[in-house]
């Protein structure tokens, strides 16, 4: 691990929600731009995120597939 990868790693979290500050993001693209392994660190939350998000989908649409049936 790099130096200074540890400090980006606390920040990754807050760079995919667009949470991090100006200068914290600044930071964080710089160091990604020459870490390889801080990026794959990015990817890795990045793909957990999606399942997160795939995961609360299905019940959505099962509440708008129960609202439809009534309907019908
Ligand atoms: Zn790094």
């Amino acid at each position: 691990m790099k130096k200074g990868c540890s400090q980006i790693r606390a920040l990754l979290s807050a760079y995919l929600d667009e949470a991090a500050g100006t200068e914290e993001t600044r930071m964080v693209k710089e160091h990604l731009q020459s870490c390889a392994s801080c990026r794959e660190e990015l990817s890795q939350l990045h793909r957990l995120c999606r399942i997160l998000l795939s995961m609360e989908k299905p019940q959505v649409a099962r509440g708008l597939w129960e609202s439809i049936k009534k309907r019908l």
